[in-house]
């Protein structure tokens, strides 16, 4: 552990912050989204710039720190912090330069996707990210990035053209279908296990004005609402994305009165073909049981991507559990509904994201994202503002997750997962695994970057 002295010395090396306990932002500042961690590091280095990650990296590694690197804290299991260790704090870093002509975007490791939907939405140009605009860049892309336009245009990093990255013994390099090629197959799915990724360079797409929105089902259609989803979204054209939740509806604006409170179900869809067409396009989609609201329609690329912000502030508290899907059989469904009943707060849910369209077209060995063949991401989570709550909505994720695990292809989206130990790791990444251990040897073979879906070095 550094004493004060040498602490001192790492504050005047770096153009950001060094926040140390006992300052006063310190207890702002290393709070993460999840409100149920809470970890106090040593010492957390807001870097300004690439100089000051690699002076952070450096001095954790001298003084044999625990290294955490923060991108948008969002991570459910506070993969973001760390106790007594050195935080590499990336969230001042959130330059974005958009290129109209080459359609890409060079984004800073520290940015959240709110950041950059509004960069490129002033262009008429978007690119796959997740659902919540305060997610940061960082941990959603190296996981992989599932959201409203994985059908159309796959996951995040298949988007993904090149990172900029600082490496555990303090080079930098950058890696690229043609630089360093075997770490950018593994930082696309391999989590920050590589080092710290100072900028992404992401391509985009002409996307501006989505046709989208949630409908919502009375409770007690959820069997046939998902019967019928399983069938349609195995076919829709990939224009249409569309996830399945369970809710309870909030009780305000947009939502009707008489629907507040209510437990129901719903889809959430996003359709990026031509807005002529959409109409059309959802007339299948509402012939089936219309819905009880329905509030698709046209709207900007951003507002879709941040609809769920308001109702999901930093700091609730969440507890998470995933699989990854092939099949909904009717006993899977069963079950469903037997879980989606006892939804025990307003804030908590289960998605079902589809993953498959554009993502089911690249290889399952051509990326460290493993889970090419499944159908859908499922995520249960149990969410409240108060922690209070807390017994209830575990013990509601962990008796769901048990109860539909069986059906499920076995392991999780390491995006959605808490820390749930070696086995769920290596079942996530299946016969990509060896080839990782193989990476992680030969660029951390200490294993400094470790607060994370870890792969373990075997040097
Ligand atoms: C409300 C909410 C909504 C979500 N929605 C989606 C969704 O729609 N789709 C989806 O795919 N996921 C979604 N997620 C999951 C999300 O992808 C993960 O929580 C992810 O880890 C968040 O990344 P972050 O940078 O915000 O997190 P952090 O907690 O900062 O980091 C998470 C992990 O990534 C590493 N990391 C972060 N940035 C870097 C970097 N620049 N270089 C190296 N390592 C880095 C960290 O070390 C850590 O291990 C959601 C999460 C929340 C809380």
């Amino acid at each position: 552990m550094p004493d004060e002295v040498t602490a001192k010395e790492l504050k005047g090396k770096l153009r950001g912050e060094l926040i140390q306990p006992g300052d006063p932002s310190y207890d702002t500042v290393r709070k993460v989204y999840n409100g149920m961690i809470d970890r106090r590091p040593r010492l957390i280095a807001r870097c300004a710039n690439v100089a000051d990650v690699i002076t952070a990296v450096n001095f954790g590694r001298q003084n044999k720190m625990l290294v955490a690197v923060r991108g948008g804290g969002h991570n459910g299991g506070g993969l973001g912090t760390c106790d007594d260790g050195l935080v590499i704090d990336l969230s001042l870093m959130r330059g974005i330069r958009v290129d109209p002509a080459a359609r890409t975007a060079r984004v800073d490791g520290g940015c959240t996707w709110g950041d950059v939907d509004h960069a490129t939405h002033a262009f008429g140009l978007a690119t796959p990210s997740g659902i919540v605009s305060t997610t940061g860049v960082g941990g959603l892309t190296l996981g992989g990035g599932i959201g409203h336009l994985t059908r159309k245009l796959g996951l995040t990093i298949d988007n993904l053209l090149s990172v900029d990255m600082v490496l555990a013994d303090g080079r930098f390099v950058t890696a690229s279908a043609e630089e360093n090629k075997d770490l950018f197959w593994a930082v696309r799915g391999g989590g920050g296990n590589f080092g710290v990724v100072t900028s992404f360079l992401l391509r985009l797409h002409p996307i501006h004005t989505d046709y989208a929105g949630p409908m919502l089902w009375p409770l007690e259609q959820t069997t046939e609402v998902m019967k019928w989803y399983r069938e349609f979204i195995a076919k829709a054209p990939e224009d249409i994305n569309g996830f399945f939740a369970f809710l309870i509806v909030p009780p305000g604006l947009p939502f009707p009165e008489h629907l507040h409170n209510k437990k129901m179900c719903g889809i959430v869809w996003c359709y990026t073909g031509p807005l002529e067409r959409a109409d059309e396009t959802f007339k299948p989609i509402r012939r089936f049981g219309p819905p009880v609201l329905d509030l698709v329609g046209p709207l900007p690329h951003p507002a879709l991507q941040s609809m769920f912000d308001a109702l999901y502030p930093p700091g609730l508290q969440w507890y998470w559990r995933a699989d990854f899907v092939n099949e909904l059989s009717d006993d899977a469904i069963a079950l469903h509904v037997k879980y989606g009943s006892q939804l025990p707060t307003m804030h908590s849910s289960m998605h079902l994201y589809p993953i498959n369209g554009a993502v089911h077209r690249v290889g399952k060995r051509n990326t460290a994202f493993s889970y090419r063949d499944a159908t859908w991401a499922e995520v249960i989570v149990g969410v409240d503002p108060d922690p209070a709550n807390n017994g209830r909505i575990i013990s509601w994720t962990k008796e769901y997750f048990d109860a539909l695990h069986p059906y499920s292809a076995g392991g999780a989206y390491v995006n959605f997962m808490m820390d749930e130990g070696q086995e769920r790791v290596k079942a996530t990444y299946g016969e990509n695994y060896d080839r990782l251990v193989d990476i992680k040897n030969k660029y951390d073979p200490t294993n400094l970057f470790r607060v994370n879906q870890n792969i373990r070095p075997t040097l």
